[in-house]
C-alpha cells in the first residue's frame, strides 16, 4: 500500500484558475521525491492539499490508506501528528526561545518533562543543532541554524511524512546542502518526504524521485 495516494486531483480556485490539474502520483514509505517547478506551478497547493489545510475539488487523496475527506475538524490532529512541515521562512515563535519552540509539539502529545528533554536533545543531536543555540531566541541565530531548528521541531514527533515547501529557499549553498542531508537521512527509517526546489544542483547530490509541475499539471516525472 502506498503512504500518499493522488488520483485526478484537480484545484480550482473561485476566480476560476487551475491551481492544479489532473494529478496522480503515488508515494511509498522512505521514499525521497522532490517536486519542481516554476513559482505558480502549483507546489505550495500541492503542499496545503497534502497537509490538509485545503481540499481538493475533485480527485481523490489518500495518505496512509484513508481518504482525506475522512478527516475532519474532530481527527484532523491524528493526522497531524504523523506528518511534519518546513517552510522557506522558517516560521519559528519569535517570541519565545529556540528550545521552546522545538518542546511545542511533544508538550501537545501529553509527554512529561523527563521525556520531553530526553527527546528533545536526541533529535537536537540528530540535526546537529549546537546545544548553546538552545536558549537562544531565534533571529540571533542566522538563516541556516534557524531552519534546522524548523527542521527539528518538524521532525521532532517522529513523522512518517514530512513536506518540505523550498526549505533551501533562503539559504546559501552550503546551508542548503546541509538541510537537504539531513531530510535524506530520515528516508533510512522510512520516513516519506517531499522536498520542493528549483534547485538543480542540490537535487543532483542525493538519489530521489521527481516530480516536475507545470501550470498545475504533471509535466515530466521521474518515479
Ligand atoms: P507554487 O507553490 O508552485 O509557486 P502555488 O501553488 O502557490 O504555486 O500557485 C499555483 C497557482 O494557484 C498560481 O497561479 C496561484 O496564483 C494560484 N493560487 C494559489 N493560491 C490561491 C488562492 N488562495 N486563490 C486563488 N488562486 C490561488
Amino acid at each position: 500500500m502506498s503512504i500518499i495516494e493522488l488520483s485526478h486531483v484537480y484545484k480550482t480556485y473561485q476566480n476560476d484558475r487551475h491551481a492544479l490539474k489532473n494529478i496522480s502520483f503515488s508515494a511509498d514509505a522512505g521514499d525521497f521525491i522532490f517536486l519542481t517547478g516554476h513559482s505558480g506551478a502549483g507546489k505550495s497547493t500541492l503542499f496545503k492539499i497534502l497537509s490538509a489545510q485545503e481540499s481538493a475539488t475533485s480527485g481523490s487523496v489518500s495518505v496512509f490508506g484513508k481518504n482525506m475527506t475522512e478527516y475532519d475538524y474532530h481527527n484532523i490532529h491524528e493526522y497531524r501528528r504523523q506528518i511534519g512541515i518546513i517552510f522557506q521562512d522558517f516560521k519559528l515563535i519569535p517570541e519565545i526561545t529556540n528550545r521552546t519552540n522545538l518542546e511545542i509539539p511533544l508538550s501537545v502529545l501529553g509527554k512529561s518533562r523527563k521525556d520531553i528533554d530526553a527527546e528533545l536533545m536526541q533529535i537536537v543531536d540528530l540535526v546537529g543543532i549546537k546545544h548553546s543555540y538552545l536558549d537562544e531566541y531565534p533571529e540571533s541565530l542566522s538563516g541556516g541554524e534557524q531552519q534546522k531548528i524548523a527542521v527539528a521541531r518538524a521532525i521532532i514527533h517522529r513523522p512518517k511524512i514530512i513536506f518540505a515547501d523550498e526549505p533551501t529557499g533562503n539559504l546559501d549553498k552550503a546551508a542548503s546542502l546541509n538541510i537537504l542531508m539531513i531530510l535524506k537521512e530520515l528516508t533510512k527509517w522510512q520516513t516519506t518526504v517531499l522536498f520542493a526546489t528549483h534547485d538543480e544542483n542540490l537535487m543532483s547530490q542525493v538519489q530521489g524521485k521527481v516530480i516536475h509541475l507545470k501550470n498545475g499539471e504533471i509535466e515530466s516525472a521521474r518515479l
